[in-house]
């Protein structure tokens, strides 16, 4: 399969990885848009959020449990952080295998315009 964040899973394509395990891979963003800024994605490829069955449910969660995790693990969870799908072309979305950006590290606008 033709897919970028596979071929990151696969080690067919170097990246940053700060965590893995059996359900999920964690790596820094290339192109970061906060002090820290990880993405976290499963190793099956979902190209969207739309493509989430019920089955898929618990990596999904899982995702949100890691990026908890690595906020903790690296000294940002009680200052706080962002988490964030983005779906498809109004979301924003350019690599067509889900990812939760995990952003931190300082106080971070909002709303998204
Ligand atoms: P999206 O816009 O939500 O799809 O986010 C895709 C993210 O992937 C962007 O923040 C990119 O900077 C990031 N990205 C693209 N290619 C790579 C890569 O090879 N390594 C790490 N991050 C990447």
């Amino acid at each position: 399969m033709d897919c970028l964040f596979c071929k990151i899973v696969a080690g067919d394509i170097p990246a940053n990885k700060i965590y893995e395990d059996e359900l999920a891979v964690a790596f820094m963003d290339i192109n970061p848009q906060a002090p820290f800024h990880a993405l976290i994605i499963p190793r099956q490829h979902l190209a969207t959020l739309n493509d989430i069955s019920v089955e898929d449910r618990e990596v999904v969660g899982h995702l949100h449990w890691v990026a908890a995790k690595l906020a903790a693990d690296h000294g940002f969870a009680d200052d706080g952080y962002r988490t964030v799908f983005n779906c498809n072309r109004h979301g924003g979305q350019t690599v067509y295998h889900i990812h939760l950006h995990l952003l931190g590290g300082k106080p971070l606008g909002w709303p998204p315009y």
